[in-house]
C-alpha cells in the first residue's frame, strides 16, 4: 500500500474549494483582452471591468510600439531560441537589450534570465554560498526567499525596514568574519513603500557587505528616468547588484541582474537558473528593450502615474481607509480579516473594479488586504469612479 502521506495533504487542502464552493474565489479570472486600464473578463463578457490591478504600471503593454518591435522580432528570430543562452540561444537581441538594461540602471553589465523570479533564485543560490550569511527584509519578496533557501547560506530576515535591527544583525556577523549579502525589494510589492535603501547602503559600507535591491516595482516607477531606488535615493555607486523584471512597468516577461564586470561574467558562468534554462523568446526580450526606450523618451508617463497615485490615494484617506505606509502606486486598503478581503474583492468585480486581494502567506496573518494598482493611463473620471464605489462598498462592509 502506497504510503498516504503526501496523497493526504493533497485532500486535506480545502481552502481554495470552500472558496469556489462560496462563491469568493478570486484567482485565475480570465481576461480575454490586452491588459488595458479596462479589460474583458470571459464570464462578464457584456461589459468592460475597470482594471486596478496591474502592474503595467506605465500602460505599456499595449504601446503601439511595444507591439510593433515584439512582432517584428517575431517576424525575424522566430518563436523561440531552442536552447540555452549559454549554447546556441544568445540573440543580439538579448545582447543589445542587456547593454540597454545596464545603461539604464547605471551599472556595467547587465545578465538577462527568463523571469524574475529565476533572477532572484539564480544570483542568490550562486553568489552566496555555505557559510555565508544573508541578511534579508521580512517582507521580501518570495523568490528572494526561495534564492536565499537555495544558496545554502544562512539567512537571517531582519524586522521590516528596520535599521537599527540590521545594524545590530551586521555588527554580530561582521565580528565573525563571514561573508554577509544584504538584499531588499526596492518598492516593497504588497504594501508600496519604499526601502530604506541609502541607509542600508551607509550600513553595507561600514561592515563591507554586499547590497542586493529587487527593483520590480520601482523601474518606470522611482528614479529620476525611472530608472529605480537606488537612483531616487542617489546611490547607484553603492548598490552591487540591481535586480529588474519586466513583468511590470517594461510590459513583457523575463529578468535581469546589473552590476560590476566581474560580478555579471562570474554569474554567466556559474548561475544555474541562467545556464540551464532556455533564453527567453525574441518577442519578449524586443518588447522589453522597445519599453526602455520609451520609458526614457516619455517622462511625461511616469509624471502621469504619479499624478493618478496622488488622485487615488487622496481620495483613499479622505474616505477614511487604512492605507498603512505607501508611498508608491501600489496602494494597499488593509482590511484585516481574509475572508471579507475576499468578499470586498468579489464585490467591487460585480460593480465594474478588478483589485487584487493579498492574503497569507503573501500577508502576515490579519493583515489581509486589497492591493490596487495604478498605472499611467487611467483617467482621472476611472480613478474617480472606484473612489465612489469603493466609499460605498467600504462602509457597507465596515472596512473604513
Ligand atoms: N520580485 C518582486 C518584488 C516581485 O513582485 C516579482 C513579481 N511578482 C518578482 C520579483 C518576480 O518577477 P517575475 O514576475 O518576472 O517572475
Amino acid at each position: 500500500m502506497k504510503n498516504k502521506t503526501i496523497f493526504d495533504r493533497i485532500t486535506d487542502f480545502t481552502i481554495a474549494k470552500d472558496l469556489q464552493k462560496n462563491g469568493l474565489y478570486p484567482y485565475f479570472r480570465e481576461i480575454i483582452s490586452e491588459q488595458h486600464t479596462e479589460v474583458f473578463l470571459k464570464n462578464r463578457t457584456a461589459k468592460k471591468i475597470l482594471m486596478f490591478g496591474s502592474n503595467s504600471y506605465l500602460g505599456l503593454t499595449y504601446h503601439p510600439r511595444v507591439k510593433e518591435a515584439s512582432e517584428a522580432a517575431l517576424r525575424k528570430y522566430g518563436t523561440g531560441c531552442g536552447g540555452s543562452r549559454f549554447l546556441n540561444g544568445t540573440l543580439d537581441l538579448h545582447v543589445e537589450l542587456e547593454n540597454a538594461l545596464a545603461n539604464f540602471v547605471g551599472k556595467e553589465e547587465a545578465l538577462l534570465y527568463s523571469t524574475g523570479f529565476m533572477v532572484n533564485q539564480g544570483v542568490l543560490s550562486t553568489i552566496v554560498r555555505k557559510g555565508d550569511y544573508i541578511l534579508s527584509d521580512k517582507f521580501n519578496h518570495a523568490s528572494i526567499v526561495d534564492g536565499c533557501f537555495l544558496s545554502s547560506a544562512r539567512m537571517i530576515r531582519y524586522s521590516h525596514n528596520d535599521m537599527e535591527e540590521l545594524e545590530r544583525k551586521l555588527k554580530k556577523i561582521s565580528s565573525e568574519g563571514a561573508g554577509v549579502l544584504v538584499v531588499t525589494d526596492g518598492v516593497f510589492s504588497m504594501e508600496g513603500d519604499i526601502a530604506k535603501l541609502a541607509d542600508i547602503a551607509e550600513l553595507c559600507e561600514k561592515y563591507s557587505a554586499m547590497l542586493m535591491v529587487d527593483d520590480a516595482h520601482s523601474l518606470g516607477v522611482l528614479g529620476k528616468r525611472g530608472d529605480g531606488t537606488a537612483s531616487h535615493f542617489n546611490v547607484i555607486d553603492k548598490v552591487d547588484l540591481i535586480m529588474g523584471t519586466f513583468s511590470k512597468s517594461l510590459a513583457s516577461v523575463g529578468g535581469f541582474i546589473a552590476g560590476e564586470k566581474d560580478i555579471i561574467h562570474f554569474l554567466k558562468h556559474n548561475s544555474r537558473a541562467h545556464i540551464f534554462s532556455a533564453s527567453m523568446p525574441p518577442s519578449s526580450a524586443a518588447a522589453a528593450l522597445e519599453a526602455v526606450k520609451i520609458i526614457l523618451e516619455e517622462p511625461e508617463r511616469i509624471e502621469k502615474l504619479w499624478e493618478n497615485t496622488k488622485r487615488m490615494k487622496t481620495g483613499l484617506e479622505h474616505i477614511g481607509f487604512n492605507l498603512g505606509d505607501t508611498e508608491t502606486p501600489i496602494i494597499p486598503i488593509i482590511v484585516g480579516e481574509m475572508e471579507k478581503t475576499f468578499l470586498m474583492c468579489k464585490i467591487l468585480e460585480e460593480e465594474g473594479i478588478f483589485v487584487n486581494p493579498a492574503a497569507p502567506p503573501a500577508v502576515p496573518p490579519n493583515r489581509s488586504l486589497i492591493r490596487l494598482s495604478l498605472m499611467a493611463t487611467h483617467t482621472d473620471s476611472q480613478i474617480d469612479y472606484a473612489l465612489d464605489k469603493l466609499e460605498n462598498i467600504g462602509k457597507k462592509l465596515g472596512v473604513l
